[in-house]
């Protein structure tokens, strides 16, 4: 078991009583914040966003993989976004059963009938891996899955690494402390908005954060309208009853909301169906598609995004179409592959449902959902698989490979929970951002990382979820 710190400070209660005093402090000092779940809407009363006491260690090769990667990933990803007959065969079997998927693939459909009314495209995301263990002890970096819609956290992992460093110092740990990687996503992401804003070309035009019923996560949107103020880029937040009240486009397809001309929407919100409260809510989500401003994401960019999208391109052949001369982009994007199982019908998809009723504890299956807390384990997909596994319903899933990462002990601070020591699973993300503009790539870069951390109790769900906590990788 991988460790940072060693035994005799983890079992030193009288230690890490101090130490966790001294963590909570330093969070709130530095700003790793969150409003509480009783009020999510005011600031009155704020905590810590939860953390782990101590960093976890990451051997450096595979994290430098995920970084090195990310470039190549936002280009897929921007690829799949342009290649409609893509999308379409991809996402075929999981329109015809799944609702959701359906309602944006019909979205996406009119768009493509009307025309795309802007040329540039703002893509941030975050590829998610675990380090899955080899039996040599090494770990090998699997994806998880890659977010291109409201990919969460770029903002308050700016600022985790101070926390843990003074956590170190105050430990005694100063070597460890030295060793905890400067990270700033927000400024990454922030600069990718700079740059679609001014490519929009109005001075007086927002950046919309469109932005959740309930805010409890605020903070970490604040980090990024903080670095536009610093541009003197005026940003706003909407939830989609504004834009139902307020929203509107003019002759020439410019959006405005409250009154003023939206450059950008950057999506926070919109991921889940429950999201969308009303019918209304859809409507306003199709006029934003078919606005000039630049979507984070666009339509085309968020179905790219999906879990059916990500098996279909571990196919043999298909990550060659989209790199046809770049052998080494393919490679590299390869490696990071886990097993991804098609469960259409057919005899592959027979052979896929075999395969897990055999063996359930070794996979996971999934449904085209976001936000943690929707994966089906162990019995349970034996279950879900017994009752689908005749008929087309069982296409609204995909089967994965599960990922084994080493385990590491920690302490994870919570608002409410009890101290006690956990072993844990982490998953690392690298964020992404990039902005095209016609055929011109005019930024594409790995503008940071993050690292989430859980008890293996838990087998889903991430920060949001209640579930992770937000940790730093310390290089091993
Ligand atoms: P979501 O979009 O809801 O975040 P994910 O695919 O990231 O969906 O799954 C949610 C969580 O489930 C992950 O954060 C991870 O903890 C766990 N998980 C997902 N896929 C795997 C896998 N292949 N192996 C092990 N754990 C997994
Ligand atoms: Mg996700
Ligand atoms: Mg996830």
């Amino acid at each position: 078991m991988a460790q940072v710190i060693p035994d005799k400070v983890m079992t030193n209660m009288a230690l890490i009583n101090e130490l966790v005093d001294v963590a909570k402090d330093a969070a709130l000092l530095h700003g790793v914040l969150m409003r509480i779940k009783e009020t999510p809407n005011s600031s009155e009363l704020v905590t810590y966003a939860p953390f782990t006491l101590f960093p976890t260690p990451v051997p450096k090769a595979v994290f430098l993989q995920a970084l090195a990667v990310q470039t190549h990933y936002n280009t897929l990803v921007d690829k799949i976004s342009q290649d409609p007959d893509f999308l379409q065969e991809a996402l075929a079997s999981t329109v015809a059963v799944d609702d959701f998927t359906a309602r944006l693939f019909r979205i996406h459909q009119q768009i493509l009938k009307e025309g795309r009314s802007q040329s540039v495209v703002l893509g941030l995301n975050r590829s998610d891996y675990m380090l899955d263990q080899k039996q040599d002890g090494s770990s090998s970096l699997k994806q998880i899955e890659i977010n291109t819609f409201a990919a969460s956290f770029g903002g308050l992992s700016s600022s985790t690494p101070d926390v843990h460093r003074h956590i170190l110092r105050v430990a005694g740990r100063l070597e460890e402390s030295q060793c905890i990687l400067d990270n700033n996503p927000a400024a990454g992401l922030a600069r990718a908005v700079a740059k679609a804003w001014e490519l929009y070309g109005s001075e007086k035009a927002v950046v919309m954060f469109l932005v959740e019923e309930n805010q409890r996560n605020i903070f970490d949107q604040r980090y990024i309208e903080s670095e536009l103020w610093k541009r003197n880029i005026r940003t706003k937040r909407h939830r989609f009853d504004d834009v139902c009240k307020t929203g509107l486009l003019d002759q020439d397809k410019r959006l405005f909301v409250g009154g003023e001309e939206v450059a950008v929407v950057y999506f926070r919100n919109g991921y889940m169906p429950q999201n969308y409260t009303s019918e209304q809510n859809w409507d306003a989500r199709l006029m934003m598609e078919r606005s000039r401003a630049v979507k984070c994401p666009d339509i085309s960019t968020h179905l790219a995004g999906t879990k059916k999208v990500q098996q279909v391109l571990a196919r043999p052949g298909v990550l060659e179409k989209f790199f046809p001369n770049q052998p080494e982009a393919v490679e590299l994007i390869r490696a990071t592959f886990a097993g991804l199982y098609t469960l259409d019908m057919g005899p592959e998809g027979d052979r896929t449902v075999a395969m897990a009723l055999a063996a359930p504890d070794r996979f996971v299956l999934k449904p085209q959902r976001e936000g943690g807390g929707n994966n089906i384990y162990g019995s349970e997909i034996c279950q879900v698989l017994e009752g689908v596994k005749e008929g087309s319903e069982r296409t609204a899933y995909i089967l994965m490979d599960k990922i084994n990462p080493a385990p590491s002990q920690n302490y994870l601070l919570r608002r409410d929970a009890p101290l006690k020591i956990s072993n844990c699973l982490s998953e690392l993300g690298a964020f992404g951002a990039y902005v095209r503009q016609g055929n011109d790539m005019v930024m594409n870069e790995c503008v940071g990382h993050l690292l989430r951390t859980k008890s293996s109790e838990h087998s889903d769900g991430g920060v949001a979820a209640g579930v992770a906590v937000l940790d730093n990788p310390l290089l091993v």
